[in-house]
């Protein structure tokens, strides 16, 4: 089983993400995680994506699918896996067809307001050592600047700065957007209203999965 989040910047797919893999056990995956990770360490690939990620662009798309092919590949992605961050554009939706054919695919598109982008985005905080997202607006930490799981300092990404929030929506609406059709034509895309708060939006989105998830297994039951 594969979950694909889509959605801009800020509409809270990290957030459902690691939701979704509490209730279901499939591991979340994030490019964005696996680069920041990558530009922490320092490694070659970092010191590569760390220019464009500064910048609000996309890393090159050999780039991106290097990336995600190692992870998904990964033990525990076997049996299924959620994408936060890929595809991030057509040619790398056909990639990933291409190097992991999934009998069971479903697109969340949590749709959101360029404005509401830029209000997010602007209040967006991430843990500085484990990675947990927190948002001064909608989910805040118990103490201020403080990660409430492991106490690491929380900081604010270099990405989330005004000017760099607006490159990020033209690209989205350039280069992601098209995935709306793309994966619409596939029968696979479900629209899910991402103004709403975090527990309603996880609620919608499992209640769709839930019910495909059963749909699929009775399918096979019958074969
Ligand atoms: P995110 O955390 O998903 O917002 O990603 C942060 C940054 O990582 C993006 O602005 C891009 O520079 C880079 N990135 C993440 N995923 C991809 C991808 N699938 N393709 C290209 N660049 C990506």
């Amino acid at each position: 089983m594969r979950v694909i989040l889509l959605g801009p910047p800020g509409s809270g797919k990290g957030t459902q993400g690691d939701l979704l893999e509490k209730k279901y056990g499939f591991p979340k995956v994030s490019t964005g995680d696996l680069l920041r990770r990558e530009v922490q360490e320092g490694t070659p690939l970092g010191k590569k994506a760390e220019v464009k990620m500064n910048r609000g662009e996309l890393v090159s798309d050999d780039l991106a699918v290097a990336m995600i092919k190692k992870r998904i590949f990964a033990s525990d992605c076997k049996e299924g896996y959620i994408i936060d961050g890929f595809p991030r554009n057509i040619a790398q939706a056909q990639k990933l067809e291409k190097i992991d054919k999934k009998d069971l695919e479903i697109v969340f598109d949590i749709r959101l307001r360029d404005q509401t982008v830029i209000e997010r985005l602007s209040a967006r905080r991430i843990c500085s050592s484990c990675g947990a997202i927190y948002n001064l607006l909608l989910q805040s930490p118990k103490e201020d600047e403080a990660c409430d799981m492991c106490g690491s300092k929380l900081i604010q990404r270099r990405d989330d700065t005004s000017e760099v929030i607006k490159e990020r929506l033209i690209i989205y609406h350039e280069q992601t957007e098209p995935l709306v059709d793309y994966y619409k034509k596939k029968g696979v895309y479900y629209r899910i209203e991402g103004e709403e708060k975090i527990e309603i939006i996880f609620h919608n989105i499992y209640s769709i999965l839930d019910r495909e998830l059963t749909k699929s297994m009775e399918a096979r039951l019958v074969r």
